[in-house]
């Protein structure tokens, strides 16, 4: 029997797996992380890497190691001058993935790894039976579900019809294999993704490429206000009914909003006229001639050879059914908005833990972030110690 099973092996799972590993709360052959892909991080890896993201938005101080200038003290000694950005020194997406690397080698995260997608948990006489979509199984003490946004991407609804259209024209920015890029391009969304991704094409394809937003560019340095990281909105946060909880979250989320240095690269070049911006919904959209012909609200019209939809996740985070099971036959504790009670440990119920999206009742807006990582991994080790 395993001490702990993580679920998922993105940043928060590699976080917290790293953390558990380096203070000493468990060994390699007591610990197993499971998730779809072959190897950590590869979804990150890939979403980042398509909308050729090229700095975090968030500090040096944010990343996956327990010290917190580890990234920093790596940069000095395998960075150059431009692995830091601006005043809050952001680190390159480069250096950020290869400190990653370095620190999933040193834990040895590979050899924990187990490609497989968890589909049933198990409550056990005093541990805890996983099992994955193709049958393999293990039992465990502790279980961490770290699986993110479920891999639960949103389309509004034309762009499901976009698709039915034409699939080999249309994609989710963060599909696995995204389509090729042929112009004309539409670029769906107002927000960090669809701003990378239409910088990195109107380079490839000037003149040829629209980004269509539902709102004017939103600037904001981070997702939410550095004051969620620490006592100065947490205290108060701490305080509030679920309900209240809940609503903080959503109005402290910078949701689809951009850092300034973006904004004012895009605004070069729009001037350069190698990018258009429209702001509308869009009322039709048909496939004729090997194009879409999109018209708007507003009543202007479009073509494109491909979309690109870069509009987020799903926040049916919840409607995942091995969540729902587990909560019916466990009587696990959620709130009115789904998402699960936690205490400060970010136990669910014993021995059962939870990360990112499932914590941030508990750790607030910053709860998906990198930092929300790196709180998750604090506060679980803490439970074990
Ligand atoms: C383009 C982009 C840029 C971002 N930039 C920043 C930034 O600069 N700073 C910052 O702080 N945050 C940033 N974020 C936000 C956040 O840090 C990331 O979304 C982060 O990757 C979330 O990590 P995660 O481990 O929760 O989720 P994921 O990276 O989605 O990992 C979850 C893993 O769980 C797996 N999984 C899902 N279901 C199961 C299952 N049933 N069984 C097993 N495994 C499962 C998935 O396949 C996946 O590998 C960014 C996000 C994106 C998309």
């Amino acid at each position: 029997m395993l001490e702990w099973l993580i679920a998922g092996g993105g940043i928060h799972g590699c976080t917290i797996a790293a953390h558990l590993l380096k203070q000493k709360n468990t060994s390699q052959n007591q610990l197993k992380i499971i998730d779809p892909n072959p190897e950590p991080l590869a979804e990150w890896k890939n979403r980042t890497g398509f909308i050729g993201m090229p700095y975090l938005r968030s500090p040096g101080v944010h990343h996956l190691d327990v010290k917190p200038f580890s990234l920093k003290q790596y940069g000095k000694s395998y960075g150059t001058e431009t692995d830091f950005y601006g005043t809050y020194r952001r680190p390159s997406l480069y250096l950020f993935n290869e400190h990653c690397d370095s620190l999933i080698k040193k834990t040895n995260l590979k050899e924990v790894w187990h490609e497989g997608m968890l589909s049933l948990i198990e409550k056990m006489d005093g541990y805890w039976k996983v099992q994955t979509k193709s049958g393999d199984q293990f039992y465990t003490k502790n279980l961490v579900i770290s699986t993110g946004v479920n891999q639960k991407l949103f389309l509004p609804e034309w762009g499901h019809t976009a698709k039915k259209l034409a699939a080999n024209r249309v994609s989710h920015v963060f599909d696995k294999q995204p389509v090729k890029p042929e112009g004309p391009i539409i670029v769906i969304g107002g927000g960090i993704s669809a701003a990378h991704l239409t910088i990195k094409l109107a380079r490839q394809f000037p003149g040829q490429v629209t980004q269509l937003s539902r709102h004017p560019y939103r600037i904001h340095d981070f997702d939410s206000d550095p004051g969620w990281l620490g006592p100065k909105y947490m205290n108060g946060f701490s305080k509030l009914s679920l309900n209240e909880k809940r609503n903080t979250i959503s109005k402290a989320r910078n949701k689809g909003s951009i850092p300034r240095d973006l904004n004012n690269k895009l605004h070069h070049l729009k001037e350069k006229g190698r990018y258009s911006f429209a702001i509308g919904e869009v009322e039709t959209v048909q496939y004729k001639a090997d194009a879409f012909h999109i018209k708007l609200g507003t009543g202007q019209k479009m073509t494109a050879k491909t979309i690109y939809f870069a509009t987020g996740f799903s926040p049916e985070v919840m409607n995942t059914d091995f969540l729902s099971d587990l909560i019916k036959k466990e009587n696990l504790q959620c709130a009115h908005c789904g998402f699960p009670i936690v205490n400060q440990h970010l136990e669910w119920c014993d021995h059962l833990f939870v990360s990112g999206p499932l914590a941030e009742l508990e750790l607030g807006p910053s709860s998906r972030n990198i930092i929300g990582a790196m709180k998750a991994a604090e506060r679980i080790t803490s439970a074990s110690c």
